[in-house]
């Protein structure tokens, strides 16, 4: 296909991790042509996390960065396109549905939304400034800069036990900041981070300050329980306090939870309210959030997405046994 602003994409994906390429890969044997747009976050949170164990066919495990490699070189390798940058507008009133990619004005006829969840912040003073300088949401990519110094992680969720894990293979200490005095982690993440000695927890504690203008060099932490409140030199501060969907583009236009989670047009399904606009992965879902049930969603939305196209007669010629097997 040649390629021009003033083309009308088939089928347009936001995102670029494991839903976003399972879509892509679908679609893209179904001979749509697909246009991913890889978003701010390219190749989503598996790119930051490091053994994927869970993944099926993998009986080894596989590094999430690679894994995403794979599922880019695999939807390439059937005619799906990547665009780096990030869709900043879409209007869905129109038809075709406009959109820009930083800017540019693009148009297509489905549009599959994977863009996923970002990492939540405190929204503590200085915090942002700090990201890079002591501050991080990802240990996966920032814990060997920690090596023998003193850092916490602040959650109680797998997510602050996986991180807390990680970083106990750098650090000198850890601790877990904890705002309760129990932990929301799975029964086998809690029991692996509360018996690794480099790990310490805290309580029933809040942190309210991080020290530093330049760099981190310490946190005021508040105990609720016990009124304490004191200061602590501390060289890095690692947030574990879950995500937030990427939707805000969709506002009015698409239909959300409180959160700002997309709500599907009915349980299980990759429809929304707005004929040929399909969504997949962890934008949608806070129950599961696996790469293999992501993986699942993006396929279901590429099928969704093709089934809409044929409906309306606007799809391509199919490629036999495409999206069948
Ligand atoms: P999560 O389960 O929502 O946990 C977030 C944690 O952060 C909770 O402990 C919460 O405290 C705390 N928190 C939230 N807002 C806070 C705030 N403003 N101040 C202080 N603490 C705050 O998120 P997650 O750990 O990112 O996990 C998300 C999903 O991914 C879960 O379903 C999880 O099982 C899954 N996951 C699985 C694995 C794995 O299996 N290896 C790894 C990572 C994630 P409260 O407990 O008090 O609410």
């Amino acid at each position: 296909m040649t390629e021009s602003p003033a083309a009308v994409e088939n089928v347009v994906i936001l995102g670029s991790g494991c839903a976003g390429l399972t879509a892509a890969i679908y679609a893209a044997r179904a001979n749509l042509e697909p246009l991913v747009v890889m978003g701010v976050e390219a190749g989503g949170q598996l790119s930051m996390t490091t053994e994927v164990e869970n993944f099926p066919g993998f009986p080894d495990g596989i590094q999430g960065p690679e894994l995403i490699d794979r599922m880019r070189r695999q939807a390439e390798r059937f005619g799906a396109r990547f665009e780096a940058g990030d869709v900043t507008s879409v209007d869905l009133s129109v038809r075709p549905f406009r959109f820009e990619i930083e800017g540019e004005p693009r148009r297509t006829r489905t549009l599959i939304v994977c863009s996923g969840a970002t990492a939540r912040m405190l929204g503590l003073p200085g915090e942002r400034q700090l990201i890079g300088h002591g501050v991080s949401t990802c240990a996966t990519c920032d814990a060997a800069f920690f090596r023998d110094q003193e850092v916490i992680v602040v959650g109680g969720g797998d997510s602050a036990m996986e991180e807390a894990l990680f970083l106990a293979r750098f650090a000198r200490r850890v601790y877990v900041v904890h705002r309760r005095d129990e932990l929301r982690a799975s029964k086998i993440m809690q029991e692996r981070a509360l018996s690794n000695e480099k790990i310490e927890f805290l309580w029933n504690t809040h942190l309210t300050e991080i020290l530093g203008e330049r760099q981190v060099e310490g946190v005021r932490l508040w105990n609720h329980a016990s009124g304490e409140r004191w200061e602590m030199k501390i060289d890095g501060v690692f947030l574990a306090i879950g995500h937030v969907p990427n939707t805000t583009i969709f506002e009015n236009q698409l239909e959300m939870d409180a959160q700002g989670y997309l709500v599907p047009k009915d349980p299980g399904r990759s429809l929304t309210d707005v004929e040929g606009v399909f969504i997949g992965g962890d934008v949608h879902d806070h129950v599961y959030r696996q790469a293999v049930t992501a993986a699942g969603a993006g396929c279901r939305a590429a099928m969704d997405a093709e089934r809409y196209l044929e409906r309306v007669g606007e799809a391509p010629q199919r490629v036999a046994g495409a999206t069948s097997k």
